[in-house]
């Protein structure tokens, strides 16, 4: 089967019949190339239900976790997105999709040089990068409409919450080290409205405001 018919049945068979409605998500999962993503020896599982290795110990997330991330988000055209853990990219470039204004931070200068050499080949060449500890957000474009945290945390990092505009969302695992809550998180104010989405494994968010190494 080509990467092209892989695609759409994964995103019928693991997106769309799991409750994945959002059109804009959808759109962008049969459209961005997963394949292009993943490290040459693990192209052929690039359409599979679940999470895979990449370089560094990290992984990318299984695509319905992505998809889900991505719908709970609620990203509006125009929405400034900030990523936290670029990983691959591949959640870079939905994110680019759905919005004209994305930043992402990433802690490991290889992943980091990685996916903007893939996100660039694949035409995306005005997506913001920045090498560092994203526990620490990414100050200079605050405050952000939207903030997605890719690993997790042992609790919400404050400037990441700091960063989020009035009626902002945040997307954030927040748990132990090997068992987590995906929440979703949306500022009023002062204070935080928060929502448990589903219980999740990610790899955790080492940094000043997250765990340390
Ligand atoms: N969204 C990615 C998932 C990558 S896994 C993808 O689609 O491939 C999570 C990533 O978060 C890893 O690359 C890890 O290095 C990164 N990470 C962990 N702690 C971080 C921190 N404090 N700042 C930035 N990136 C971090």
């Amino acid at each position: 089967m080509s990467f092209k018919s892989q695609r759409v049945a994964m995103v019928r068979d693991q997106i769309k019949s799991r409750g994945i409605k959002n059109a804009d998500v959808v759109r962008a999962m049969l459209k961005v190339e997963r394949d292009k993503f993943l490290p040459q020896t693990l192209v052929s599982c690039a359409y599979s239900d679940y999470p895979l290795p990449i370089s560094c110990g990290q992984t990318i997330s299984q695509p319905f976790m992505v998809g889900l991330m991505s719908e709970c988000l609620k990203i509006v055209k125009n929405n400034s997105v900030l990523e936290i853990g670029t990983g691959s990219g591949y959640q870079t470039a939905l994110l680019r999709e759905m919005t004209d204004e994305v930043y992402t931070v990433e802690r490991y200068p290889q992943l980091l040089e990685r996916a903007e050499n893939v996100l660039e080949s694949l035409g995306y060449d005005d997506i913001h990068f920045k090498l560092g500890d994203g526990t620490l957000g990414w100050d200079e474009f605050a405050p952000y409409d939207r903030i997605i945290v890719t690993a997790s945390a042992p609790s919400i990092p404050r400037s990441l919450f700091q960063q989020l505009k009035e009626e902002g969302r945040l997307i954030i695992p927040v748990g132990g080290k090997y068992h987590q809550e995906l929440k979703i998180v949306v500022k009023k104010g002062m204070v935080s409205e928060e929502d448990d989405i589903c219980g999740c494994v990610f790899v955790p968010l080492i940094g000043k405001e997250g765990w340390e190494e």
